[in-house]
């Protein structure tokens, strides 16, 4: 079944309806059934990436000359969502992969180096990661300490320390933003960097609260090669032109995991009896259950804008971070919700509720956390406010 509103499905392409109705199949047959099992062992299945791959999902929307689908935004958060309902953990893979690991070279690096990315970024043979975070780098990306130096043969030399890294240790190929020196204005100039995981030292697995099964890293960069993707000091605009994307796909998926958490939560209330009467009869559990509906329809709404206006091209910072804010602080009161209305059957690990009410947490934090949302919204406003000029006030 698709995620989302019949709405979103009118604004698809045929091929792109078809893709999802595929992808739906895909998760039916290769996550749904494993992907508890995957989370008590903390890890994704390495052919999980290849299969996906082979299936377009890990080049949703590169072009077809680089060996991706070529679907637009829409159809890209309408897949993640999708799976997002079976995995959470590998729909933020997902959704990294498509927009920042895949979208940051598609967009930046050179011919010659779009020749030794594409198609293997995008048919499975590899696993991408994209590392910014650091221990003194979250929020505030001006934090960023690792360096970068010329080599003798044109390529670069990086050294320093990353953090939190989504397919870190388990990444064939890793795009690193390090500082490569220092502006006019004398603030940092950052660049980002094509490198061989392999060449990296690994510290540990992050254990973290959801999404499990998700290789959250920790390494070291040290004397390693790197090749540099776009141009000199173009690092830190590529990051968030990319995240505008990134950001869609989080939305996403919190849509997708607390859709699965209700809709679990809506069939218990049809199957649960107490004091005689079925759960569904308590109107305290109807209003829970509503709550859930409207939010989650405004969420969807918000992405759809977002993505609508991502597809035609228009700059979107503004509603990607409306989408993003919205749906992951909606989706975890909704699994908080539903989550109630199965009492202690959903706090248990027999039903997947708790692992959506965990996973969907992440959502809050993972590519800008809510405060940053809030700040990148109010900047835009703002600034669109003060260019107009003192005449229009
Ligand atoms: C599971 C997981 C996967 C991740 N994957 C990746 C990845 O693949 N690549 C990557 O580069 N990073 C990744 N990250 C890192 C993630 O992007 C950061 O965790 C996130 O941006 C927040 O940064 P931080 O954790 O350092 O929090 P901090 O920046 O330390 O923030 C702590 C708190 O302070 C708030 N805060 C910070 N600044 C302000 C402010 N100016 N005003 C108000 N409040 C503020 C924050 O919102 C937060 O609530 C991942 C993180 C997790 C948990």
């Amino acid at each position: 079944m698709l995620p989302a509103h019949p709405l979103c499905l009118d604004h698809l392409k045929p091929a792109e309806r078809a893709f999802l109705h595929a992808t739906a199949g895909f998760c039916a047959t290769e996550i749904a059934p494993h992907a508890a099992a995957w989370e008590e062992r903390e890890e994704l299945p390495r052919e999980l990436f290849t299969k996906a791959g082979r299936a377009g999902l890990m080049g949703i929307m590169a072009p077809p000359e680089f060996g991706g689908r070529g679907h637009g935004k829409l159809c890209y958060a309408l897949a993640i969502a999708e799976v997002a309902r079976h995995c959470g953990a590998f729909a933020m893979n997902l959704a990294a992969h498509n927009a920042l690991c895949v979208g940051h070279p598609l967009g930046f690096a050179s011919d010659e180096l779009k020749k030794e990315i594409f198609p293997r970024a995008v048919n499975g043979d590899w696993m991408v990661a994209w590392a910014l975070t650091e221990p003194n780098a979250g929020s505030d990306t001006g934090g960023v300490d690792t360096r970068a130096t010329p080599r003798p043969d044109g390529a670069w030399e990086l050294n320093g320390h990353k953090l939190y890294i989504t397919m870190g240790l388990h990444s064939d190929r890793m795009i690193v933003v390090a500082v490569t020196g220092t502006t006019a204005k004398g603030r940092k100039e950052f660049s980002a960097f094509w490198v061989e995981t392999k060449d990296c030292t690994p510290v540990r697995k992050v254990k973290t609260a959801g999404v499990r099964a998700s290789n959250t890293s920790e390494l070291k960069l040290e004397r390693v090669r790197g090749e540099m993707i776009g141009a000199r000091g173009t690092g830190q605009s590529a990051a968030l032109a990319c995240l505008d994307v990134g950001r869609l796909g989080i939305a996403a998926m919190a849509i997708g995991l607390a859709r699965a958490a209700v809709d679990t939560a809506a069939q218990r209330m049809l199957s649960r009896v107490q004091f005689g009467r079925r759960l569904a009869e308590f109107q305290a559990l109807q209003f829970k259950l509503a709550d859930c509906e409207v939010e989650l329809r405004a969420a969807e709404a918000l992405l759809l804008q977002a993505a609508l206006l991502a597809d035609r091209g228009q700059k979107h910072t503004l509603e990607s971070s409306v989408a993003k804010l919205y749906a992951s602080e909606a989706a975890s009161r909704a699994c908080d919700r539903a989550l109630q209305i199965c009492g202690g059957w959903g706090y248990t690990r027999d039903t997947h509720v708790e692992r959506c009410w965990r996973d969907a947490r992440l959502c809050e934090i993972g590519e800008g956390s809510s405060e940053v949302q809030r700040i990148v919204i109010s900047r835009t406003l703002l600034k669109a406010l003060e260019e107009q000029g003192p005449a229009d006030r």
